[in-house]
């Protein structure tokens, strides 16, 4: 089931009238509407501007084959959704996974419109998918499956008008071959198709732990406000990839115990602590961070609700809904994915007293470091790591500052906190930009 436009009159104000049975909570797409539509109402903004920002821009969907490594010819669904340039360049990474789909592009393309908001750099937000499965493909079907695609996506991105990065399954070896197979297309080096890229053809110190990193500098500021000593803390991470595997890393360095993990296999416990390196290591070798050495094998579901200072969800959408919210302990969630919990299960950790840091807050570390490899790319020079952290460090720090406040001001919850601040800069670029013709 669709949810209708909340919006009776497209040109006339209010009633905005928000019939929350109406959005499926299994449906990402629903899920980033709902959101949406709570900033709207409560900013009051112009019908038709709502519904102009809330929809993607532009959509693209292809359809094309890939040579398997025994010769078997099979065919792949690929898309990218543009869902606002009002701000800049349409910005947003690309996943590589089984449940993409084109609803799910177009929820996450639209988080990113409001991260990139939020933040206050100068991007639109858009993301990009392929539908399948990586790990049953070697690394030549991957290569090949990734220059096809961006072949097929070569007219519509592009340095100044839509800059792909790395996100689920992809990594900055996707990103060099991307680099090499847009080039070839131009016809000359081009580096800043995307970001993300390995740092010998152009990418940023920083970047690979930089989504990691932002939103530990959000925690810290988190646990300024509510008075949480961090060093005698306990965590538990879901999803164990760059996300999860870097912030564990970097809430070790703070003294945080990290008692459990997880990936899609399942995930593990120990009560005396989990060494980060140590359980990479592991899930290198094996491919799992299940049957790790001193620790109990737990679901995923157990994860969740285990009693934790801070719970980082780290791998897709769809983790914490109203079926599980009451049972989760943590005392702050620092949504290192996109779109974890619902907006129902909001209202629920809300009551309850857990602070959530929302992922267009807490995770918008990635893309600000990608902004900052965009700009030095443009410049053609390098700046220093030191450099790219305290730049990124006065960015988070600004704008949870920026969301905390509105939250307070306006007593809700910091996600439609992030929600009124992003979804209001844009609204004011449409406003100012006005329309064509
Ligand atoms: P990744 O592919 O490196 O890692 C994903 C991890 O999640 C893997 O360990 C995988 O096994 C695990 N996982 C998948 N399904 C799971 C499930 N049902 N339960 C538990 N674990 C599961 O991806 P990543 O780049 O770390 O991205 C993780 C999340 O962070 C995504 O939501 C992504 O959109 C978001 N994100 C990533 C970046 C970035 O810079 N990479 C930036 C912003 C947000």
């Amino acid at each position: 089931m669709r949810a209708a436009s909340p919006f009776p009159d497209m040109n006339k104000k209010g009633p905005l009238m928000i019939d929350r049975s109406r959005y499926d909570e299994n449906n990402p797409l629903d899920m980033h509407n709902l959101q949406f539509d709570i900033a709207a109402q409560r900013l009051d903004l112009e019908p038709w501007i709502a519904e102009k920002i809330k929809h993607p821009r532009r959509e693209f969907v292809v359809r094309f084959p890939l040579r398997r490594d025994d010769g078997r010819i099979e065919l792949l669904s690929g898309y990218r959704v543009q869902h606002n340039t009002l701000r800049g360049p349409a910005k947003g990474g690309l996943r590589y996974h089984p449940n993409v789909d084109l609803n799910e592009v177009r929820a996450l393309a639209g988080w990113m419109t409001w991260k990139c908001a939020v933040v206050n750099i100068p991007f639109g937000g858009a993301k990009g998918g392929v539908t399948c499965d990586p790990s049953t493909m070697s690394q030549h079907e991957i290569e090949r499956l990734t220059r096809r695609y961006i072949w097929e996506l070569s007219p519509i991105i592009g340095p100044d008008s839509d800059i792909p990065a790395p996100d689920v399954n992809t990594n900055p070896q996707v990103m060099a071959w991307i680099v090499d197979t847009y080039s070839v297309f131009k016809g000359y080096t081009c580096p800043s198709v995307v970001t993300g890229k390995p740092i010998e053809i152009g990418g940023s110190l920083g970047r690979l732990k930089a989504t990691s990193r932002g939103a530990i500098f959000t925690l810290r500021e988190a646990a300024k406000v509510l008075n949480i000593d961090l060093a005698s803390s306990t965590a538990v991470i879901q999803g164990y990839g760059n996300v999860g595997y870097h912030a564990a890393q970097l809430m070790e360095e703070l003294g945080v115990k990290i008692i459990a993990m997880s990936d899609s296999k399942g995930g593990i416990l120990s009560h005396k602590g989990l060494n980060s390196s140590e359980a990479y290591e592991h899930r290198q070798r094996t491919g799992s961070v299940s049957d790790f050495r001193e620790a109990d094998n737990i679901t995923n579901a157990e994860l969740l609700e285990l009693p934790c200072d801070i719970l980082v969800p780290a791998a897709l959408e769809g983790a914490i809904t109203r079926e599980n919210a009451a049972k989760i302990e943590a005392k702050v969630i620092v949504e290192g994915a996109n779109g974890p919990t619902s907006p129902f299960a909001d209202d629920i950790l809300y009551d309850n007293g857990s602070f959530v840091i929302p992922d267009i807050l807490a995770n918008a570390g990635g893309v600000t470091v990608s902004y900052f490899e965009w700009v030095q790319n443009g410049q053609k020079l390098f700046w220093t790591e030191e450099d790219v952290y305290k730049r990124l460090d006065k960015i988070m720090k600004t704008a949870f500052q920026e969301v905390y406040d509105i939250s307070a001001r306006e007593r809700v919850n910091m996600r439609t906190a992030a929600y009124l601040l992003g979804v209001g800069r844009v609204a004011k670029a449409k406003r100012l930009r006005g329309i064509f013709p």
